[in-house]
């Protein structure tokens, strides 16, 4: 697609441009490099990724018995966009590596947004900041792990109802135990309690969260990350910590045959909000 007839200017948020090596604000006269091979507008880059090409995530036939978070996240993202016809705008925020394309090429339009310059992302912005959206344009917005990188996420979400059309959709993942990644720009964990005020905050009414990730998940990851981790202690204590350690791993590999899937509640490993606007 024409990608100006979806963009506002983020100096002067006017949607009235000029395109042809560059983009340029017929209002306030800035002007973005554009590339019309990858059809990629840069407004901002906000951090440098290790290598620029794509890293699309599939699920492997062994992964499914594990069902980790990514495994989760995709399993979710693909159940939810089958509720969405297929000639509907989408809109990837914090798209990273196309992590999600192989979900989200189904759809007659899916723009990709990032603070990264990947190869595929077609809209590189700081989306801590006006989206550079115009109002009512999207029919289907994914959130992907993005909002625990947001330093404001009432701005954000904010932005995020301005740009959903009526009746659009928004799908949230978003980690509760997990490890840092992604740092620095790794800031917040959420509870249910605050992405519910957040959201009515937005203006948004007709939302659903449900917990995601299994306790047997946390502890599995949890032990495997702190196994991995260098302790600045004496090479004897170090082998004793990880023989501990991979002993507990193999016993509750066993547990886990028995019980892998419940979801407690009270420590879910993330969450998924299905969202109408
Ligand atoms: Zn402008």
């Amino acid at each position: 697609m024409d990608i100006t007839k979806i963009l506002i200017c983020p100096k002067c948020k006017s949607n009235q441009f000029s395109k042809n090596n560059q983009i340029i604000c017929n209002n306030c006269n800035s002007n973005f490099s554009y590339n019309e091979k990858n059809n990629q507008v840069v407004f901002e880059e906000v951090y440098k990724p290790n290598k620029v090409d794509e890293d699309i995530f599939t699920l492997k036939k062994n992964n499914h018995k594990r069902l980790l978070w990514r495994e989760l996240n995709y399993l979710k993202i693909k159940k939810y966009t089958k509720t969405i016809p297929n000639n509907k705008l989408c809109l990837d925020i914090g798209c990273g590596p196309m992590t999600n394309k192989n979900l989200l090429n189904k759809f007659d339009t899916t723009l990709y947004m990032d603070g990264a310059k990947f190869n595929s992302v077609n809209i590189v912005c700081d989306f801590e900041k006006l989206i550079p959206i115009k109002n009512n344009s999207v029919d289907f917005i994914l959130l992907s792990n993005v909002l625990e990188h947001i330093f404001s996420p009432q701005f954000f979400l904010n932005e995020i109802y301005r740009i959903l059309k009526t009746n659009g959709k928004c799908l949230i993942l978003v980690p509760y135990q997990i490890k840092l990644h992604q740092e620095p720009f790794d800031y917040f964990r959420y509870t249910r309690h605050a992405l519910k005020r957040l959201l009515n905050n937005s203006n948004f009414s007709d939302f659903l969260i449900e917990e995601i990730g299994s306790t047997s998940n946390i502890i599995d990851n949890f032990l495997l990350i702190d196994m991995k981790t260098k302790r600045n202690i004496n090479f004897f204590s170090k082998k004793i910590i990880f023989f501990l350690q991979w002993v507990i791993y193999k016993l509750f590999s066993i547990q886990r045959k028995f019980d892998s899937a419940s979801i407690n509640t009270l420590i879910p490993q993330g969450y998924s909000v299905e969202i109408k606007k």
